[in-house]
């Protein structure tokens, strides 16, 4: 079956104590609907200007993403940079220039509006109610954030998490969210506040689901060197939904083993600048870290 992603389209530029690297592919929809595309088709929604470099629609091309909802504008891709220190966990935000971003609007295509699996990636709670609004009652829908949106759409993001399945969040936004500082206590609030599955992701320290049937700790893949974790949420997301839509059967325990696809997924983002690492990756080798992963977690 197959995925909506609805998220940024993006020029990133990304300074790392190591390298410099300006206007990569990047955004939240960039990062997840690739990632996706391992496992099932994927549609993409978003909006690029007319800078945007003809090389990064072949690369969403490469990977079979349908591009029929990436609407094309006059003026400039929304532009972000940011620059991590030394540890390469602390990132700072140096610019966010909204560009064709600013006016967006997700307008769906006809063929997009029966998908099963709706990805709602990191953009603005307002877009992503307006993507809902058109979907026609998809199976499973998953939402990301970020804390700019607690900050400046708090009451638009709870609005939306009566219209979710799963939130996934950071610890640090989790915490935010909720005022609790017990990441356990806070999955527990977040269901009250609507969705049936939280998924709170602790970066390098792995990722915990919260479901009817209890909880599920997924541990990160260990990596010996992070070049640019830019994008390992997006793509952890990206590859959890993917796989979740292709997988048959009881739904949660598809979830538990997404979170193990989700997590090495991710681990291929941070190997490389931008999309560049993801873009050369092969389905062998997610299965074979997700058959180390495996391994590496078992008694
Ligand atoms: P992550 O590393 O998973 O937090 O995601 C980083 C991606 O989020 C980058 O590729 C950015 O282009 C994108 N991004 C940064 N700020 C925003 C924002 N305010 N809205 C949507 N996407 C953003």
């Amino acid at each position: 079956m197959s995925v909506l992603v609805v998220g940024s389209t993006a020029l990133d530029s990304i300074k790392t104590p190591k390298a410099e690297n300006p206007r990569l592919l990047g955004g939240s929809a960039s990062h997840a609907a690739v990632a996706a595309s391992f496992f099932a088709p994927v549609k993409l929604v978003g909006i690029v200007g007319d800078d945007f470099p003809a090389k990064y629609l072949r690369l969403y091309e490469r990977h079979g993403v349908d591009l029929a909802g990436l609407q094309r504008a006059a003026g400039s891709t929304f532009h972000w940079a940011g620059e991590y220190e030394v540890n390469m966990n602390n990132r700072r935000t140096l610019k966010t220039e909204l560009g064709v971003f600013e006016t967006f609007q997700p307008e769906l295509p006809a063929s997009y509006r029966q998908t099963p699996f709706v990805l709602l990636a990191n953009i603005a709670p307002a877009l992503q109610h307006h993507v809902l609004d058109q979907m026609r009652r998809p199976r499973f829908v998953v939402a990301d954030t970020m804390d700019l949106w607690l900050n400046i759409a708090l009451a638009d993001l709870l609005r939306l998490l009566k219209r979710v399945d799963a939130l996934v969040l950071n610890d640090h936004e989790a915490r935010q969210l909720t005022k609790e500082d017990n990441v356990i206590a806070a999955a527990r609030k977040i269901h009250r506040l609507g969705p049936r599955f939280v998924i709170v992701k602790k970066g390098e320290h792995g990722s915990l689901l919260s479901g009817p049937q209890g909880l599920f700790l997924c541990p990160a893949y260990p990596l010996e060197k992070v070049v640019d974790p830019t994008g390992a949420g997006d793509s952890f997301v990206g590859g959890l939904v993917g796989y979740l839509a292709a997988a048959r059967g009881n739904l949660e325990a598809n979830l538990r083993r997404a979170m193990l696809y989700g997590s090495v997924t991710a681990s291929f983002c941070c190997e490389g600048f931008g999309l560049s690492r993801t873009d050369k990756t092969r389905r062998e080798e997610i299965e074979a870290r997700v058959a180390r992963l495996r391994a590496m977690a078992a008694l």
